[in-house]
């Protein structure tokens, strides 16, 4: 039997974010992984520079401007004071690899899927490959396997256009094509080089075959003829309401698995970075708050499902109440907002710009139901 002070499930964004915190520290920490070493999903993080985390050093990309576009609005998003920044996942997978190959306290196995986990008062146990692990605590991020109402459906394409064209502005949602809640997300990269992304919040999980010609007329109309670097495809629950609590005391789940995504949004990194933060102050006996827990997280929660189920039977409403919502609010209240850390004044501007009567048929709805 292997014995450890922690085992962390799932070497993906919320384990090694985890794990780079407990690093060189006198807790011994074990990282199970399913998937192998050499076949990594490799993703791009985005999210608005405003919440200080280890990983800035792997930024590669960093946007002062992003708008938001529909058939009848251009709103264009000021982010130079918290700029849009990018992280590559491989970049972020070699820095804690390599930092995890020299360290004396944590190891890491690959290939090693975890079914089942026996959480007892002291311990945990999981058993993988035939061998037993054994930890005082375990930080599970595997995916959940409950149905979600909503996902966020996407597939996205990294390019290199074959001629230089025009400058292509960086779009955050581009509604222009479609009827439906579908849209666009366009970032440019300082090697001109482009990630084109197709999103859908949709109850239905499309296959990214099924989004691919769309993607690529999408692609060939507003930047033209390009050759393909790589794609990504994603399908992210979106539930805004937290998972049920954990099976033990001692087995904490984190990331995606927790309820970290923001549901209107998908944004989940931040969340992720705020989460490590506190699961280590609460491991050093450091008072502090679960980012998750927050009275603003639950008022933002209310707020998403009321969005999503806008989104869910009203969609074509929904894409012009949040073309509205870039419209009609301040740039700042707008970043904080998206990004999980608005003040109690900045939901209630951005609430006090919704349009009324669908907003509140939908806080009903949400009041007696509380699936979407
Ligand atoms: C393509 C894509 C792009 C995204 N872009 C953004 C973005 O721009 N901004 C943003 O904020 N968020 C983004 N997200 C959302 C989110 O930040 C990422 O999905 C992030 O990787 C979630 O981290 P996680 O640790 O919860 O899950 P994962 O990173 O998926 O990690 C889970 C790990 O658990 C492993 N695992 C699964 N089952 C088992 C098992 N049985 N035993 C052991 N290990 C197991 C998996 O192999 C995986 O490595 C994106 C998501 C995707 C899919």
């Amino acid at each position: 039997m292997k014995k450890y002070d922690i085992i962390i499930i799932g070497a993906g964004c919320s384990g090694l974010s985890l794990a780079y915190r407990l690093l060189n520290t006198n807790i011994n920490v074990c990282i199970l992984e399913s998937g192998s070493r050499e076949n990594r999903i490799r993703k791009t993080w985005s999210y608005w520079d405003i919440y200080q985390h280890p990983f800035s050093i792997l930024e590669n990309n960093s946007l002062n401007n992003i708008c938001c576009i529909n058939n009848s609005s251009f709103v264009k998003l000021n982010c130079e004071r918290h700029n849009y920044k990018s992280i590559d996942s491989r970049d972020f997978d070699k820095y804690i690899f390599d930092k995890i190959n020299i360290s004396k306290n944590i190891e890491i196995f690959f290939d090693t899927s975890v079914d089942g986990i026996v959480a007892k008062d002291n311990y945990v146990r999981i058993k993988s490959n035939n061998i037993t692990y054994e930890a005082k605590d375990v930080y599970d991020s595997r995916p959940s396997s409950i149905e979600a109402s909503m996902y966020q459906v996407f597939l996205g394409y990294y390019i290199n256009p074959l001629s230089s064209s025009d400058e292509v502005i960086p779009k955050l949602m581009d509604f222009t094509q479609d009827n439906e809640f579908n849209f666009y997300y366009v970032i440019p990269f300082k090697d001109k080089s482009y990630l084109v992304e197709y999103t859908f919040f949709t109850p239905k999980v499309y296959t990214s075959d099924e989004l691919e010609s769309t993607l690529d007329s999408y692609i060939k109309n507003t930047i033209g003829a390009y050759n393909l670097i790589r794609s990504e495809y994603g399908v992210i629950p979106m539930t805004p309401s937290l998972p049920a609590s954990d099976l033990a005391n001692n087995v904490h789940k984190i990331g995606i698995r927790s309820g970290a995504t923001r549901a209107s949004t998908g944004y989940t990194f931040l969340n992720i970075q705020k989460q490590s933060e506190f699961f280590v102050n609460r491991i050093n006996n450091i008072d502090s708050i679960n980012p998750l827990l927050t009275i603003k997280a639950r008022i933002l929660r209310k707020m998403d499902s009321i969005l999503l189920r806008i989104i869910k039977n009203e969609p074509k409403r929904a894409k012009d109440i949040i073309s509205n919502m870039f419209a009609s609010n301040n740039d700042q209240v707008i970043i904080r907002f998206l990004s999980d850390i608005p003040s109690i004044f900045d939901i209630l501007r951005i609430i006090m710009n919704m349009p009324k009567v669908i907003f509140i048929k939908y806080a009903i709805k949400s009041l007696i139901n509380k699936k979407i």
